[in-house]
């Protein structure tokens, strides 16, 4: 990551450990959630409606989740040196996309070519 200024890494580096604090937070939210909590909904009226919201609530869960092992990955590639590298064609990631998406592992150019999706 030689592109990176050691203050350009720092800064990404805290970018991800205020993002991995906030998607801690948001799944904890979840977990706390009573929809999530309880399995057997009693009401029968609102039953579809609640088995709706707790769908919702799990995919949002699994993609918080999802999302933390990025971020917890693109913290441990600044500590073995390899963040900010694409994985696809070894070129190097801009700071400014970096920025905006600290968790790519990607060039924009592969991240296109490939198709894949990205928080
Ligand atoms: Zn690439």
């Amino acid at each position: 990551m030689e592109h990176l200024s050691p203050e350009q890494v720092i800064q990404l580096k805290k970018l991800l450990l205020k993002r991995k604090e906030d998607t801690i937070r948001k799944i904890n939210q979840l977990l706390e959630n009573k929809i999530l909590a309880s399995s057997d909904v009693e009401d029968e009226i609102d039953s579809a409606d609640l088995e709706m919201e707790r769908l919702r609530l799990i995919c949002l869960r699994e993609r918080e989740t999802k999302y933390l092992k990025k971020i917890e990955y693109a913290l441990s590639k600044i500590e073995n040196g390899t963040y900010g590298i694409c994985e696809n064609c070894g070129k190097p990631i801009s700071f400014e996309r970096l920025k905006a998406r600290p968790v790519a592992i990607y060039c924009i150019d592969c991240k296109k070519k490939l198709e894949v999706e990205e928080d």
